[in-house]
């Protein structure tokens, strides 16, 4: 009765989806949360720029969005005060 997994040749689909926010040299070097483009604390300021640019006219996504982020650097700068943490992530939103 297991079946299902016969047509399923182990290849990859040959679409490749680009994900728009993604192309960014300044991304996050994990689990340190610097930036793989100029070694600042992550968002630095280049690419908390493209985030205002990617997130223009949809502040509340942008919040979901940094929120995410910062629970998942909480847990990976255990080390760090909370509010460091959030004036990092959030702070600068506003
Ligand atoms: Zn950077």
């Amino acid at each position: 009765m297991v079946k299902g997994r016969a047509a399923d040749n182990g290849r990859v689909p040959s679409t490749s989806v680009r994900v728009r926010g993604c192309m960014s040299a300044h991304g996050p070097v994990l689990p340190i949360w610097v930036c793989a483009g100029c070694g600042l604390p992550w968002p630095c300021p280049v690419r908390r720029r493209e985030l205002r640019a990617e997130f223009s006219g949809r502040g509340a996504s942008l919040g979901l969005y940094l929120g995410a982020q910062l629970v998942r650097a909480t847990e990976d700068l255990h080390w760090l005060p909370a509010e460091v943490l959030h004036r990092r992530f959030l702070g600068w939103i506003r």
